[in-house]
């Protein structure tokens, strides 16, 4: 127990110069939560199993889940009880996976009953009100029997294991106890088996439900299991998605309504977290998109909700102000930056017609780099800021690289924008998606094939191929030019043809086939590269690209002042260049003077002009 009890708190410890370490807000409000609510031991032990009477009333743990993955960790948080009717919630979202939403809702209503957990009372149509009283968790036990027969329970384990994170037991004593004693929870059963709510086999069901009321967990178990739903069924520490998120919708819903019993009313209004309760001293608590939450203290009050982990949950909602209903957003923190070509533009390099075309026709490109889970209200406002503007762009790239997420009504209202504005002659472009992504499958089967987006992984790459359209439209590619002669090189302009001459006779001829290497980063950088035709791309190893070069263009060039390689350069084309070895060109250097120097001055008017460019790319990147 000594090890399972061992705290996290080490890593929620911020480490200050000098050597001090403080504890993250968090972590230490929680730690003031612990120690006010320790003294509090009114209420009292579930007894009615005779088995949980026998538990340290004393013990008391607290643990948070973020999203992102990390647990806070306060008290008791590691000592095992048994989960009881939190398991309600998560077998409740296996019964909507394995059977659908039809058949569960046909068994199981999704009405409050009011009512104790307990009630044996049903519906006016003699259904359970809701899954998360007695009546209707045995009555999911029942529908995930139907499917899996002898096999249900270690089914229901597995999935609470998954929402866990982590293998979990069960207590036998527990389990027997309460299959010795549970004559209440044997009366319901036969009842709705009486409805046909629960078929055959009332005995295994009961052992079912039973069993799963019986698995061990942790606080620490129910903060992640929480965090899990918070996740949109993605278990924050496993980065496994358990269910799907439209069932995460629906089981978070009867929380809401029903999951604290006849206290619910009362708890929607003080805490408002979707939240589950069990007589085993635990509760979960599930804040969409920011924490999951899990509490254990065994001592209840008596709607059977333990009571300092109400007293808990109440603080935590009420200091950092986190009840659902209480949310604002602003939705124009959605479009990071909106930009034409002017200011960035793709990392192809052109020549000098093409280039032209470009700075004529910039506005005709337009980008918006678009940040956060983008739902229906930011998509509508990005809708509205493209209705909006005078843009002139007839291509228009919406960047979702830091998007995590687009909701249903988003993508909805994103695939009509795409077909209104292709009708009206604009192309949409959509990047940093994965071909194989929901986005995209989503967006296109909605705006239909004529109008199917077209999409990039990265947005680099769909800026250049709306360049190429543009430089296309305009006439550029009729007049591509094959080979490039040297005194177009930037490092050689202002040479005479015979200076030109003497430094082509240092250098050696080369040719590359397509996806051939040319050079290789952290290599001895000791010669230069005049591209005379095709194309090659500088990439740093992880594949992002630098740049992509055609005829006329230096590569690297930067060897004249750093003696190791600082990218990759990949051959695209057939590529014919000449390389100069440095050496060669500093013994001529030696000779010619006036020549080495024209050549450094060239180098610095073209790490001088990349500089403006990265500059405007920065300050158009950060101006929102
Ligand atoms: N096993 C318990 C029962 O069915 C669960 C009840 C609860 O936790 N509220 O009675």
């Amino acid at each position: 127990m000594d090890a399972l009890n061992h705290q996290s708190s080490r890593d929620t410890e911020l480490l200050l110069q000098g050597g001090y370490a403080v504890q993250t807000p968090l972590q230490q409000f929680l730690e003031a939560c612990h120690e006010e609510f320790a003294v509090n031991q009114s209420g009292n032990l579930a007894d009615y199993i005779p088995e949980l009477a026998r538990v340290d009333p004393s013990g008391f743990g607290i643990a948070i889940a973020t999203i992102d993955g990390h647990v806070y960790e306060v008290g008791d948080s590691r000592v095992p009880f048994t989960i009881q009717s939190v398991s309600k919630a998560f077998v409740f979202a296996l019964a909507l996976e394995l059977l659908g939403e039809d058949r569960v809702e046909a068994a199981i209503g999704v009405e409050p009953s009011g009512e104790a957990f307990n009630s044996i009372r049903l519906t006016s149509d003699n259904k359970p009100f809701n899954p998360m009283v007695n009546a209707g968790a045995i009555a999911c036990s029942g529908l995930i029997y139907r499917v899996e027969g002898k096999n249900a329970f270690e089914r229901i384990r597995q999935s609470l294991c998954a929402f866990a994170g982590r293998d979990l037991d069960v207590d036998e004593s527990v389990f027997e106890s309460e299959r010795a004693t549970g004559n209440r929870n044997r009366a319901i059963a036969w009842l709705l088996h009486n409805y046909a709510v629960v078929e055959n086999h009332v005995d295994d069901v009961l052992d079912a439900y039973f069993r799963q009321c019986a698995v061990l967990v942790t606080a620490r178990d129910l903060a992640v299991m929480a965090g899990t739903l918070a996740n949109r069924g993605i278990n924050p520490i496993t980065g496994k998605q358990v269910i799907k998120p439209h069932v995460v919708a629906r089981v978070l819903s009867v929380m809401t309504s029903s999951g604290m019993y006849d206290y619910a009313g009362e708890w929607i209004y003080r805490v408002g977290i979707p939240a589950k309760s069990g007589v085993g001293g635990g509760i979960v608590a599930a804040l969409p998109a920011q924490i999951g939450l899990g509490t254990y203290s065994p001592r209840l009050d008596s709607h059977g909700n333990s009571v300092r982990g109400l007293e808990v949950c109440k603080a935590i909602s009420s200091r950092f102000d986190l009840h659902v209903l209480n949310r604002n957003a602003d939705v124009r923190t959605c479009v990071m930056s909106d930009y034409d070509i002017s200011s960035v533009s793709s990392r192809r390099s052109r020549q000098p017609h093409e280039q032209q075309i470009l700075e004529d026709r910039h506005d005709d490109v337009r980008v918006l780099e678009l940040v956060g889970a983008l739902n229906f209200a930011a998509i509508d406002y990005i809708t509205r800021r493209l209705a909006g503007t005078q843009s002139k762009a007839s291509l228009l790239v919406l960047d979702f690289r830091r998007v995590p997420d687009l909701t249903m009504a988003g993508s909805r209202l994103l695939a009509s924008t795409i077909k209104t504005l292709g009708g009206l002659g604009i192309t949409v472009i959509l990047s940093g998606v994965e071909a194989t992504s929901n986005l995209i499958s989503t967006v296109v089967s909605l705006t239909g094939d004529d109008r199917k987006p077209r999409h990039f992984l990265l947005l680099d790459d769909a800026i250049e191929w709306a360049e190429d359209q543009i430089i296309y439209r305009f006439g550029g590619f009729s007049v591509v030019k094959e080979t490039s002669h040297l005194k177009e090189q930037a490092l050689l302009a202002d040479l005479t043809e015979a200076e030109i001459e003497a430094i082509t006779s240092l250098a050696t001829a080369r040719h590359y086939k397509p996806g051939q290497q040319i050079v290789k980063a952290g290599e001895i950088a000791n010669s230069v590269f005049f591209l005379q035709s095709g194309m090659v791309s500088i990439k740093l190893p992880s594949g992002v690209r630098l740049a992509s070069l055609g005829p006329g263009k230096e590569f690297g060039e930067m060897a004249m002042i750093e003696r190791t390689r600082s990218a990759d350069v990949w051959a695209d084309t057939d590529v014919q260049c000449l390389e100069l070895p440095i050496d060669a060109l500093t013994g001529h250097g030696a000779l010619y003077p006036a020549v080495s120097l024209r050549i450094l001055k060239n180098l610095s008017a073209v790490i001088a002009r990349r500089l403006i460019q990265a500059n405007a790319k920065i300050d158009v990147l950060s101006a929102y």
